[in-house]
């Protein structure tokens, strides 16, 4: 039986951790994961137990930077892995394909520093879809998140309020008649005057 594992994205934040923890039988790709023959070549030359797809374009201002491109590696490239393994491997692997580290960190950066202000925090909501590649109606100015939030937690509009870094921000407030702030991006609150 094969121990293989496979690896994608092996320097990246999560890579580098897996890395520290199984030392034995890691395969890292190094080849180009928005070219069709480094992926199949990679596959079709190792027998895997598993795989993990950690290889993607993360930050969301990266991302934004060359969409494009970014798609070609975050989706593309995963197709690529799939239809590869589909088309290769004779027995069933296990394939982890991963979130972005990124939401997790922020994540704890809110969670953490609510607690330091004993806030108590509801939700964190995002939407995980890019307007470039696909529409959906929760990502601002649509209001469709906010909609949920209000109505799970049985939120008072009227004693409530915005604060957002862009005008998709303040439109999506408007619509379910929230008050709205817009600050600049990266602007520090506590020097704000409401
Ligand atoms: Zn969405």
């Amino acid at each position: 039986m094969s121990l293989k594992i496979g690896i994608t994205g092996a320097s990246g934040v999560l890579g580098s951790e897996l890395q520290k923890k199984i030392k034995k039988n890691l395969i890292i790709f190094k080849g180009d994961l928005t070219k069709k023959k480094d992926v199949y070549h990679w596959i079709k030359n190792n027998e895997f137990k598993s795989i993990y797809h950690f290889a993607a374009v993360v930050p969301i201002k990266d991302f934004n930077k060359s969409v494009k491109k970014s798609f070609k590696v975050n989706s593309t490239g995963t197709k690529f892995l799939v239809d590869a393994i589909i088309k290769f491997q004779s027995k069933k692997i296990w394939f982890f394909y991963s979130s972005t580290s990124h939401v997790y960190k922020l994540n704890k950066f809110l969670t953490d520093w609510f607690e330091l202000h004993q806030l108590t925090l509801l939700s964190i909501s995002f939407c995980p879809h890019h307007d470039a590649i696909e529409s959906c109606i929760c990502r601002k100015p649509d209001s469709l998140m906010l909609e949920k939030v209000i109505a799970r937690y049985n939120i008072s509009v009227n004693d409530s309020f915005l604060i957002g870094d862009s005008l998709r921000d303040i439109k999506a407030a408007e619509k379910v008649g929230l008050k709205a702030f817009q600050i600049k991006p990266n602007s520090n609150l506590n020097l704000l005057n409401f």
